[in-house]
């Protein structure tokens, strides 16, 4: 029986409060009910303890008047049933008890009655006891409503960067589900990670790597902020130490995401400025796609982007990566991948092949170069390609990298004893250039074997330029002043800029085979090889290209003034034994 006219639930507890009575007395009941509601309370009446507990898990109302004598269910019940719900439990309680029963009284505040008021009551009395009460519980109810405001945003906000968090993330996820399956509509995430911060940290301390992530939250914000989509509600949080995320609801089709992710991470690969020098970060993005017809719920669809993400990251820096089942699968064989990978070294599970390189004047060897292979007793023989991402993401490359370069090492002095002058040349990780102790080890490794150092050449990628720029030139300049050579690998894939690759001390411009591979049918491929070898050659540095597997590849780049080709027309990279044999012939006089 409800008796009262607002029908909102006031957050104040002023005037407008909700009073439940529960009185079996027809007279006293309707007085107090008058008496109530010319105050302005909005007022639920019970005549007995039952039909009170009712009402009140129904309407929970700020305060309950009970009288302690009625049938069915006593005043008494009513408190124990009200304190025993977890819904109920806090609602205030005064007992409305006859005059002198002391014990009553006694009994009830020791049962957690908040107060009580005798019957016959004054007017003025029992006003002022409900005003008290209900004045306490504002109070109580504002000062927990800041204190949970507080915590709210603390719990759902990153400090460093004033972005909302995961927890808020997911759930603006949750409710976006809801918008999309009412309005028929698709919502995707896309999760931006960040490469090198733990690097960046390291080399130039935890505060500019804070900053550097405070910039990197700006400018995806300002981004976000800019989307040029009239009625959508772009959303950005920050998930970890190094990976954003950004809810896009009601997006114009799937033809929009592709150029606003590439948007996304070039906006964060801008170089930043920090301790005035340009540091470079890369990026990659995983986006998932939400409609009401897939069965993922927030935590999933989350995991979906996630995992988009990792396989984004093996791919490389700029990837974007969208969500599919065969991600999952990918994915969880990059884990198995990872697992096996941390028993190779130790189980003697890599070898290394070497690959000739042909002089193209001469017709005669150049060198080598030296590629890791994986022949694993279960999982068989897995590709570089497959697993050099993997242990590059794992950091594992580092010491596969060493054992690579000491093993080429010991190999290359072999074969300068016996005759053959073939230098060798090694990949090295990014990672392994942004180690402190790469020159000791460099150095090391050619002392131990006894290798001349111009019989050594090492390969290094473009994603090097994606670290602190000063430190790299000065570690490339050292590593040369040992006198070995430096080529940069898989040229024109990567994002290094002109202006930054003529500061870099390097000999050799190694062309991807990609550019390669159609030289001879793609005007465009022709053209990037040929601004390629002009550009190397005016910088005084020699070309090598790369995947050279017909004639009129080689012809052609013999054409362009191409010093050295490697490629399959010559010969595949072969085991150590082999390519000894395979220079013996070659270089025979
Ligand atoms: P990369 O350094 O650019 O090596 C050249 C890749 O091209 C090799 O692939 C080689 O086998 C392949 N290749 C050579 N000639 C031809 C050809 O005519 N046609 C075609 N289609 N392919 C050709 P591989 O051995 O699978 O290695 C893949 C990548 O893995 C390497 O690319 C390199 O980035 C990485 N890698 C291999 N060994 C090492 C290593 O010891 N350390 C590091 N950091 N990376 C390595
Ligand atoms: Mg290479
Ligand atoms: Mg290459």
């Amino acid at each position: 029986m409800r008796q009262g006219s607002s029908d909102e639930h006031p957050d104040t507890l002023a005037d407008s409060a909700r009073v439940l009575v529960a009185e079996d007395d027809d007279a006293i009941r309707k007085n107090l009910v008058r008496l109530l509601k010319i105050e302005g309370y909005e007022v639920f009446v019970a005549e007995n303890g039952a039909e009170a507990i009712n009402l009140a898990r129904e309407h929970l109302p700020d305060i309950v008047l009970s009288d302690v004598m009625m049938p069915v269910m006593d005043g008494h019940g009513l408190l124990a049933a009200l304190r025993a719900d977890p819904i109920t439990n806090a609602i205030p309680l005064i007992f409305l008890t006859a005059k002198g029963d002391h014990s009553d009284v006694r009994e009830g505040m020791n049962m957690g009655a908040d107060d009580y008021v005798t019957k016959p009551f004054q007017r003025e009395e029992l006003l002022n006891t409900l005003r008290a009460r209900l004045e306490r519980i504002r109070l109580q109810k504002a000062s927990y409503q800041r204190l949970q405001s507080e915590a709210k945003r603390l719990l759902h906000y990153d400090s460093l960067t004033c972005l909302p968090n995961r927890a808020w993330l997911t759930a603006r996820i949750e409710m976006a589900m809801s918008h999309c399956r009412r309005n028929q509509s698709t919502m995707a995430l896309i999760l931006i990670g960040l490469d090198g911060f733990g690097r960046v940290n390291d080399a130039m301390g935890r505060d500019t790597g804070d900053r550097l992530l405070r910039e990197a939250a700006a400018r995806l914000q300002a981004m976000v902020d800019g989307a040029p989509l009239a009625g959508s509600f772009d959303n950005v949080a920050r998930l970890s130490g190094d990976e954003f995320g950004v809810l896009i609801e009601g997006f114009g089709g799937l033809g929009y995401l592709e150029p606003y992710s590439v948007a996304l991470i070039r906006e964060v690969s801008r170089p930043m400025l920090a301790n005035e020098r340009d540091v470079f970060v890369s990026a990659c993005a995983g986006i998932a796609i939400w409609d009401g017809s897939s069965t993922a719920d927030a935590a999933s669809f989350a995991q979906q982007a996630e995992a988009a993400l990792h396989q984004a990251k093996g791919n490389g820096p700029g990837s974007r990566v969208f969500y599919s089942a065969e991600i999952s699968k990918a994915v969880s064989r990059r884990i198995v991948l990872e697992h096996a990978l941390h028993q190779a070294l130790a189980t003697h599970q890599l070898s290394l092949h070497y690959q000739p390189q042909i002089d193209i004047a001469t017709g005669k060897i150049a060198g080598c170069e030296a590629l890791m292979r994986w022949q694993h007793p279960e999982l068989g023989f897995v590709s570089p390609a497959e697993f050099i991402p993997v242990a590059e993401e794992s950091g594992l490359i580092v010491s596969m990298g060493t054992w690579a370069l000491n093993t080429a090492c010991v190999q290359g002095k072999q074969w300068q004893d016996a005759g053959l002058h073939v230098r060798v040349a090694v990949n090295l990780s990014a990672k392994q250039v942004a180690q402190d102790g790469i020159l000791a080890e460099v150095s090391q490794a050619l002392k131990n074997s006894g290798l001349p150092p111009d019989l050594l050449e090492l390969e290094i990628t473009e994603s090097i330029a994606m670290q602190d720029v000063e430190m790299v030139i000065i570690t490339l300049a050292a590593l040369k002043s040992l006198g070995i050579a430096l080529a940069m690998d898989d040229f024109g894939t990567g994002y290094s800029s002109l202006s930054y690759l003529k500061r870099l001390p390097l000999d050799v411009l190694k062309v991807d085979q990609s550019f390669v591979r159609n030289v001879t049918t793609d005007p465009g491929d022709a053209a990037i090889t040929r601004a390629v070898v002009a550009m190397a050659h005016s910088f005084g540095m020699s070309v090598i290209a790369e995947g050279v597997e017909t004639q009129a590849h080689y012809d052609y780049l013999a054409a362009l003034g191409c010093e050295v080709a490697q490629g399959y027309l010559f010969s595949k990279p072969l085991p150590a034994e082999q390519a000894t044999e395979f220079f013996r012939q070659r270089l025979r006089p």
